[in-house]
């Protein structure tokens, strides 16, 4: 039997709502974007890893420090939970986009530490699912197959130039779309 991919998933404008020029700084600021956790109770049976990989510059600007964040990521855990879903790993790039570093999307430093962690995980075998122009890049990069969430039209400009394979509106209507295409045995 195949192997169950891995999915890499973006957080804000994925997973919660984005905060347009903003971060979010307390769990408060955490608001799920509509099925978005339904979404991820339905996919989770069909993946091997799910992994979160987020843009966190709130943290090199000094807006909040990883306590804050910390905060955050325990209220998305609860609520994942509770929708029946599942995150194996929660990966975050705290730099300044100023330094550049190897962590900040769309460079692929986090999905390859997420590999040392998890060596099983394929990225010929993965789905990058984001709502950014770094997201795509960052799964083309790495041979994933790319799915662009739309609505950040800040990005429309680049997300023009590249390849991208599937595009939704919303992580619910891209499960439901997952889910009818894939054939695998689901325990
Ligand atoms: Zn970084």
């Amino acid at each position: 039997m195949e192997q169950k991919p891995t999915l890499f998933l973006d957080r804000d404008g994925v997973i919660n709502r984005r905060i347009s020029g903003g971060y979010v700084r307390h769990p408060e600021d955490f608001i799920p974007a509509k099925g978005a956790l339904q979404a991820i109770g339905q996919l989770t049976p069909y993946f091997s890893r799910i992994v979160v990989v987020t843009n966190q510059a709130g943290i090199g600007k000094g807006m909040m420090d990883e306590r804050d964040l910390d905060a955050v990521h325990r209220k998305m855990q609860a609520l994942v939970h509770a929708a029946g879903g599942r995150l194996d790993g929660i990966y975050f790039c705290p730099h300044h986009p100023d330094v550049g570093c190897a962590c900040r999307k769309p460079a692929t430093g986090m999905a390859l530490q997420a590999r040392i962690d998890f060596p099983d995980i394929d990225f010929k075998n993965s789905w990058m699912v984001g709502d950014s122009a770094g997201d795509m890049q960052l799964g083309h990069s790495l041979g994933m197959r790319t799915v662009l969430i739309e609505g950040k039209f800040e990005d429309s400009a680049a997300l023009a130039a590249m390849p991208i394979d599937y595009r939704f509106a919303s992580l619910l209507d891209f499960a439901a779309s997952f889910i009818e295409n894939t054939v695998v045995n689901v325990p």
